[in-house]
C-alpha cells in the first residue's frame, strides 16, 4: 500500500505502481493490452493462495476446507483451487464437469442444490461424487437410479436447520425453505438411507451467506454442530463428515470491516475440542465461496465518453450490469450501495471529481457507481470495480441487450 493513498482511493489488497493498479505483477494498462479488449474480469492467483493460507492458519487443523465453486466457476480458478483445498462443492452437473476436469477426486466433490434433474443425478452417480439430498423425492429417485445402474450412490443429507443465521446477507436455512430436509424429518430419512443401503457420507447444514458478525457466526457454528452431532448420534449408519456450511462475509460497502477470522477460528477450535472425544470418527467440513475468491478479483471496463447532464458527471463505459449485476445493486441487495470503484490507471492522483459510472444499456438500472468521488477521468481511462471475484460474471445477465461477453483472466 502506498503511503500517500488519498481517502478517495479504496483500500485493497492490490498494489499500486506509478498511479496504476498492479494485478498479478502486471500494471493494469499493460494487462488490458494483453487481454486485448475491455471489459474483462481479472483474478489474482497469489491473492487467492494467500487467502487459503490465512484460512489454514486460523481455522482448526482438522477442519476440512471446501470451495463452493458457484462463487466463481472459471475453470482456471477451480483448477488453481483444486490443489489448495480439500474438496469442491458444486451446484449443477455443469459445475461437476469443471471440478472433475480440474482433477478433483470424486470422493472430494459434493453436489448440493434443489431440483436436481434425473439426468444430473444419473451423471453424479456415475461419476461417484457425493450427492447432498435435498428432499425425500430426490432420495427415492437416487435409489431408483441405483437399482437401474448397479452403482452405489454416495449421499449426504442436506438439513434445513430449525434456526437461522442471524445478520446474514442471504438466509438459506431455518423456517420453510426449498433447501434441504427439515431437521425434524431427517431421522426418518436416515433410516430410509440405511434400508436402501446407500453409502452415507454424512450431513450438510448450510444456513446463510455474507455474514460479517463474529458473534452471529459463532452462534450458528455452535447450533450447527449441536444439531449435526445429535442427528449423527441417532443415525443407523455411521457418518464420515458433517459439513457445517460457511457464510463468512467480505466487506463491500463503506463502514463494513473485514471479518475477524482469528476470533472465528479460535471459537471453532474451542467448539470442536469440546465435542471430538464423543465422536472421534466424524470429520467436519467448512465450505466457502465468496470469502475465498471475492477480494482477489476485479472487473475492468473503459470510459467511452464523459457526459455532463445538468451539473452531474456521467462516465459512460463499455461495461455494465449485463457483466456485473451485483455491482449495479440488483443481485439481492435491498438498498443500492456503491461497490469500491477506482480509476485503475489514475489510482492515487489528487484531482478528483464526483462522477457516476454507467454502462451502455438503455435502463437506469445500469449504474456501476452513483455519484462517487473518483480521480478525474477521461475517455480511455480504465474503471476498476473491486471485490468482484465472486458472483460476478456468471451471476449476470450477459445476453441482455446483446453486447459481447467480457473475457476472464487468472493472472
Ligand atoms: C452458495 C453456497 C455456498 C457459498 O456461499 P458463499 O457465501 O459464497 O461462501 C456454500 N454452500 C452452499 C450450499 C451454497 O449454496
Amino acid at each position: 500500500m502506498a503511503m500517500n493513498q488519498p481517502k478517495h482511493a479504496p483500500t485493497t489488497q492490490f498494489s499500486v505502481q506509478d498511479h496504476c493498479l498492479v494485478v498479478g505483477g502486471i500494471p493494469l494498462t499493460r494487462l488490458a493490452q494483453r487481454v486485448g479488449s475491455t471489459p474483462f474480469y481479472a483474478y489474482d492467483r497469489q491473492l487467492i493462495s494467500a487467502r487459503i493460507r490465512s484460512l489454514r492458519q486460523h481455522l482448526p487443523a482438522g477442519l476440512l476446507l471446501h470451495y463452493a465453486m458457484k462463487a466463481n466457476p472459471m475453470s482456471a480458478v477451480v483448477q488453481h483451487l483444486a490443489g489448495l483445498v480439500d474438496g469442491i462443492d458444486v451446484a449443477s452437473a455443469g459445475e461437476m464437469k469443471v471440478a472433475l476436469d480440474a482433477g478433483v477426486t470424486p470422493d472430494n466433490i459434493s453436489f448440493a442444490g434443489p431440483g436436481k434433474s434425473r439426468q444430473e443425478l444419473a451423471c453424479a452417480i456415475a461419476a461417484g461424487i457425493v450427492i447432498n439430498i435435498e428432499s425425500e423425492y430426490e432420495l427415492e429417485t437416487i435409489a431408483q437410479l441405483a437399482g437401474e445402474t448397479g452403482f452405489h450412490p454416495r449421499v449426504a443429507v442436506r438439513v434445513n436447520p430449525d434456526f437461522e443465521l442471524k445478520s446474514s446477507g442471504m438466509k438459506m436455512g431455518g423456517g420453510s425453505k426449498q433447501f434441504g430436509i427439515d431437521a425434524e424429518c431427517v431421522p426418518a430419512v436416515l433410516r430410509r438411507i440405511a434400508q436402501l443401503q446407500l453409502d452415507l457420507e454424512g450431513l450438510h447444514i448450510f444456513s446463510g451467506s455474507q455474514n460479517l458478525r463474529v458473534e452471529a457466526i459463532q452462534e450458528a457454528h455452535e447450533k450447527t454442530l449441536q444439531l449435526g452431532l445429535q442427528l449423527a448420534s441417532i443415525s443407523p449408519v455411521p457418518m464420515r463428515t458433517i459439513n457445517i456450511g460457511g457464510g463468512l462475509g467480505i466487506p463491500y460497502f463503506p463502514g463494513e470491516k473485514p471479518l475477524d477470522l482469528n476470533t472465528v477460528g479460535v471459537n471453532l477450535k474451542q467448539l470442536l475440542a469440546g465435542i471430538s472425544p464423543s465422536s472421534p470418527d466424524v470429520r467436519f467440513v467448512i465450505e466457502l465461496g465468496r470469502y475465498i475468491v471475492a477480494e482477489a478479483g476485479i472487473y475492468v471496463c473503459r470510459v467511452l465518453e464523459k457526459k455532463l447532464s445538468r451539473g452531474q458527471i456521467f462516465l459512460i463505459t463499455n461495461g455494465g450490469l449485463h457483466h456485473h449485476l451485483a455491482a449495479s445493486g440488483n443481485f439481492g441487495q435491498v438498498i443500492r450501495k456503491n461497490y469500491p470503484v477506482a480509476i485503475g490507471n489514475k489510482m492515487y492522483i489528487d484531482e478528483t471529481e464526483i462522477a457516476s459510472v454507467v454502462g451502455p444499456l438503455c435502463t437506469p438500472l445500469d449504474l456501476l457507481a452513483d455519484r462517487m468521488e473518483l480521480s478525474r477521468a477521461e475517455p480511455g481511462d480504465l474503471i476498476v470495480i473491486f471485490q468482484s471475484g465472486a458472483y460476478g460474471l456468471t451471476a449476470s445477465p450477459t445476453s441482455f441487450l446483446g453486447h459481447p461477453a467480457p473475457l476472464e483472466v487468472l493472472v
